[in-house]
């Protein structure tokens, strides 16, 4: 069959590596990709919210499945699209996919439904929002309340810098519409994980947890980003915990979704904190995140494939994953995730047989590669053991030793 993934990051590019290993999959076509992509699948030159053109081009490809990477085209529609036009894709619908487009709805629901998240208000006008900031006093935590690509959240540890967040957003509209509205919430203490599910309606099938690296440097320093690295399963996390965040916090939110009239089809990504009082939910994705994508995929046994066309058909795709440890860690451009330089070109990536290259923000030129994002691409390896996955990664990151234009954390994995 024919298989077409929307996006063009790193966990776009590890999607095709997981499905070019299905025995059932004949063609990969990634719309738009990027240059590592380009090495394993057909890259079209389509942007991802372009529906008419990704459905016109499925019809002529004769594509099984799509799957969609980024949250924009599905908080856009894109399942509703390709549904109407008769065509099979993997992801929410736009009324689902609100869980992640709405902070406001899915603290809503999470309150209506005693799903453990951190205590919350909503607000629009700025008045009120920094009276209940003096209220609560700090630290406290400032949404933006639709996407900002990953940048509207502010982890405000004085009063004035909740403050400063609160007029960004409500009066000088730094997000646009995504912070017409803001929720702000009781900051929790903690440490994070992912926790991925395979959802259709109120059937749940979880994958494993993973725990991403947020900020640009070392021990968890510096300003937040996309992710500078992940790592998975986590062997500090009791299963108990998973368990509970199974049944107190998945289970419930996807009944919670059918009885809201939004079931939800597709991957439910689940971002957790363990704190002193127990698991709550930092907030849903919907869709795999990236970087977990990248330790979590290498790490499932069964064909994806597979997995996707027995949970839309209502089985249970019986998961399994390998008994090893997954760690990936990211080469940033220098400067990021402030301003940083593209079109530098990268030391060479030799083929390993311990690890895996991900391209996240690469371009070809000419025979070499250059960076063309702030995230440039992950490093990654499935070992036995945490500590055998930490030093092929780290080995192979020597490639970078010789040049100042990139960056990496030397701690991910550290944790586990
Ligand atoms: P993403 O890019 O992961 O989708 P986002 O912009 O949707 O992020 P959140 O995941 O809600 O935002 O928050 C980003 C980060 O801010 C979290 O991973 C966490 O580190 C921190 N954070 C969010 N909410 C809280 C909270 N209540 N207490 C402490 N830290 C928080």
């Amino acid at each position: 069959m024919n298989v077409l993934v929307i996006g063009s990051g790193g966990r776009e590019h590890m999607l095709v590596k997981t499905l070019n290993k299905s025995s059932r999959v004949a063609g990969v076509f990634v719309a738009p990709g990027n240059a590592g992509i380009s090495l394993e699948a057909t890259c079209v030159d389509i942007n991802e919210t372009d529906f008419d053109q990704l459905i016109d081009f499925a019809k002529e490809k004769q594509i099984d499945w799509t799957i969609v990477g980024p949250e924009v085209p599905l908080t856009k529609g894109i399942v509703n699209a390709y549904r109407e036009a008769g065509l099979k894709i993997f992801g929410p619908t736009k009324e689902a996919a609100i869980i992640e487009g709405s902070k406001d709805f899915t603290k809503g629901l999470m309150k209506k439904y005693q799903v453990p998240t951190a205590e919350y208000e909503t607000f629009t006008d700025a008045k009120q929002a920094i009276n209940y900031i003096k209220a609560k006093g700090a630290p406290i935590v400032i949404k933006a309340d639709g996407l900002a690509a990953g940048k509207g959240v502010v982890v405000a540890m004085t009063e004035e810098e909740a403050i400063d967040a609160v007029e960004d957003m409500l009066l000088n509209h730094s997000f646009g519409d995504s912070g017409a509205r803001v929720v702000i919430e009781e900051f929790l203490d903690g440490e994070e994980f992912s926790l991925f599910a395979f959802v259709e309606g109120e059937n749940v099938y979880p994958m494993i947890p993973a725990r991403d690296h947020k900020r640009a440097f070392d021990h968890d320093e510096g300003p937040n980003t996309g992710g500078m690295g992940a790592y998975s399963p986590l062997a500090d996390l009791a299963d108990s915990q998973v368990d509970f965040t199974i049944e107190h916090v998945l289970k419930p939110v996807a009944k919670a979704m059918v009885k809201e009239g939004r079931a939800y089809t597709g991957l439910l990504y689940a971002g957790l904190i363990e704190t002193e009082a127990g698991i709550k939910v930092i907030e849903f994705n919907a869709r795999f995140g990236d970087p977990e994508t990248q330790v979590v995929l290498p790490l499932l046994e069964n064909d994806l494939i597979d997995v996707i066309e027995a949970v839309s058909e209502g089985h249970d795709p019986q998961l399994t994953f390998k008994d090893a440890y997954a760690i990936g860690t990211v080469v940033a451009a220098k400067g990021y995730p402030g301003a940083y330089n593209k079109g530098v070109t990268l030391p060479e990536l030799p083929e390993d047989e311990d690890c895996y290259v991900i391209h996240a923000g690469t371009k070809q030129v000419g025979d070499t590669f250059v960076s063309n994002g702030g995230r440039v691409l992950l490093v990654g390896s499935v070992k036995p053991t945490v500590k055998e996955a930490r030093a092929s990664v780290y080995r192979y990151l020597t490639h970078f030793d010789h040049t100042d234009d990139f960056f990496h954390r030397k701690d991910i994995g550290e944790k586990a």
